[in-house]
């Protein structure tokens, strides 16, 4: 099968790779009809993080199951599945609590952007489509498995409710879907934060009513402008930089919430940024099998339409290019097609 191979930062090919096998009873092999870049895959892209040798790479995914192992038994060939960037066992008491990104057995994803990909603890792991969907349902449900449902937490760890202002620093995929999800949650104000005009436009189409073209403390100036001097009653942090980490509390009123979804590169927080503000943090690497029937449901029904977010269609072929439109910011989020 042909795989996406990191080699070091700016470099990644597209190669012939042995097809992944059933290892463990428990996995299952899915086929991948689109998959997709992360924001997230920039980091080592860039070299913010280590690339230790040429590494299979991509961690969202949806598709058909082509073969199961003998113990597992919610899913079987044929279905359309969809899995978490972390696979679980779903049974354990973080899965339980609604943690499984924390479960006891977790196997983080790698390899996705392939034809074929191995899925371990499949039980614990995929959610099965009612049906085989069509394939205008395909982007979206594709951002189930990591941007909508990591956008999502972020605004169920905010705390958003119906009839709150809700402010969303970060334009990429997933803060674009923090405002959809925070719309979704019944946010009556959603302040989405973006100096990108296509950003901007894909924002108010996903239920955003006002937009903050600033940064840094200019941007929390004007939420507190927006918002009677008060602040936002839940704020969702989606970029994980220490500018946005404390433009994001300091955006927050006191006793909201701020829902973190970026992963952190630099991020200082003192315990006097939280006494001094009062604000409740909350976030990490978001669960999204938690919310993955929730959202399929939404899918499905026509309420969401997260795919949206993929403003760029490339082969698998030229993964390279999807990489660069991305690191360039000239895509919002690139979908490949193996
Ligand atoms: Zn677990």
């Amino acid at each position: 099968m042909h795989g996406v191979v990191m080699y070091a930062p700016g470099d990644v090919r597209v190669e012939e790779r042995p097809d992944p096998q059933i290892l463990k009873p428990t996995d299952a092999i899915i086929r991948l009809p689109v998959t997709c870049v992360c924001g997230s895959d920039l980091w080592p892209y860039r070299g913010a993080n280590e690339v230790n040798g040429p590494t299979p790479i991509g961690h969202e995914y949806c598709g058909v199951v082509e073969e199961v192992g003998s113990e597992v038994t919610s899913v079987r060939p044929g279905q359309f599945v969809i899995g978490s960037f972390i696979a679980s066992d779903n049974t354990c008491p973080h899965c339980l609590a609604g943690y499984q990104t924390q479960c006891r057995h977790r196997v983080p994803m790698q390899g996705a952007q392939a034809e074929l990909l191995r899925v371990p603890l499949a039980d614990g792991t995929l959610v099965a489509t009612p049906d085989l969907p069509s394939p205008e349902l395909l982007p979206s449900l594709l951002t189930l498995s990591d941007v909508m449902g990591t956008g999502w937490f972020a605004a169920v760890a905010a705390g958003v409710q119906p009839g709150m202002t809700v402010a969303v620093v970060g334009d990429g995929a997933v803060g674009l879907c923090g405002v959809l999800s925070a719309r979704q949650l019944g946010a009556e104000r959603v302040i989405a934060m973006s100096r990108h005009e296509p950003r901007q436009r894909l924002a108010r189409e996903f239920g955003a009513t006002d937009v903050v073209a600033e940064r840094g403390q200019e941007a929390v100036a004007r939420v507190r402008d927006l918002t009677d001097g008060v602040g936002a009653d839940a704020v969702l942090e989606c970029v994980g930089t220490d500018e946005a980490m404390h433009q994001a509390i300091r955006s927050t009123r006191a006793g909201g919430g701020v829902g973190f979804v970026g992963v952190p590169h630099g991020v200082t927080l003192t315990g006097r940024d939280l006494f001094g503000t009062m604000v409740r943090v909350h976030g990490g690497p978001a669960p999204v099998r938690r919310f993955l029937p929730d959202l399929i449901d939404r899918v499905y029904r026509g309420t969401i339409d997260p795919g949206r977010v993929f403003d760029l269609e490339l082969p698998l072929a030229e993964v390279a290019e999807g990489y660069r439109a991305m690191d360039e910011r000239r895509a919002i989020k690139v979908l490949l097609q193996p």
